[in-house]
């Protein structure tokens, strides 16, 4: 497919989803969308062709929390199939240095995925990946996606990060899915201060709040991170770190908040 295709199809998936959401986004956002969107149809066009399943719904129903509270687990991913051996994917938008340094929480999660899958079609996942959708850092920064710096970052950059399958997973992962289950249910949780957003955690560029919370569904509603992304009383050093990368988001979090 050529770029103006792909264009053409961004533009009329975008309308459907303003269509259907009743809601826009800036001009800038949406640049940035269809820059990320052509990158990664760039680097991994070969996998979404070979896709057999897409976007396949996993169930895992009936499970109880340590509490005896009842619940069900569900996930996506995308399976490719090819010379007998299935390959698992789970799309995440966060970047693949996210994902790298936390391999062993997306490890766990996916390892959970492959047993619902095993469990839904009876047969093994022999490989399981992250695809990571967001730009890396540096290519985020570069003005001019065609320039040569970019160019570069472009060639350096994997968005598809592989991890083991680990059967031994499988139990201590949902028994943690069902304490977390219990936490919320019995209200346990609440935001963590700003402090703690500001923290840079070891193996980590950003801080927790532009390394994590950019990817919450609840941020919109979450004071610690409005003050965070408004950059009340944000120290100079974090200020200095964090403005480019969230100068997308910032936009976003207004956005959100306007009729
Ligand atoms: S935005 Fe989400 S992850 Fe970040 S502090 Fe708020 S609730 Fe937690």
């Amino acid at each position: 497919m050529d770029i103006k295709k792909l264009r053409e199809i961004f533009e009329d998936n975008y309308e459907e989803l303003k269509y259907e959401t009743g809601r826009s986004i800036t001009l800038n956002m949406k640049e940035f969308a269809w820059q990320q969107v052509k990158l990664y149809y760039e680097k991994l066009g070969s996998v979404a062709k070979n896709m057999t399943e897409a976007e396949v719904k996993l169930i895992l129903p009936e499970q109880v929390t340590p509490k005896g509270k009842k619940y069900t687990m569900e996930g996506i991913v995308d399976i490719v199939e090819k010379d007998d051996e299935i390959t698992m994917y789970d799309i995440k938008t966060h970047n693949s240095e996210e994902v790298e340094n936390d391999k062993d929480v997306y490890k766990g999660q996916l390892n959970v995925y492959a047993h619902m899958w095993k469990n839904l079609k009876g047969t093994e996942i022999d490989k399981m990946a992250v695809i990571a959708t967001a730009l890396p850092t540096k290519l985020r920064q570069a003005t001019t996606i065609g320039d040569e710096i970019a160019v570069d970052i472009v060639e350096d950059w994997n968005p598809v990060v592989e991890l083991d399958i680990d059967s031994n997973e499988v139990e201590k992962q949902i028994r943690c899915f069902g304490e977390t289950v219990d936490k919320i249910e019995d209200g346990e949780f609440k935001a963590p201060t700003l402090d703690r957003l500001k923290e840079i955690k070891k193996g980590q560029k950003a801080p927790f709040g532009t390394a994590v919370c950019r990817h919450c569904d609840a941020r919109h509603s979450c004071d610690s991170y409005s003050q965070y992304i408004n950059k009340v009383k944000l120290d100079e050093e974090i200020l200095e770190s964090v403005q480019s990368e969230d100068m997308v988001e910032q936009d976003e979090w207004k956005d959100a908040f306007m009729k």
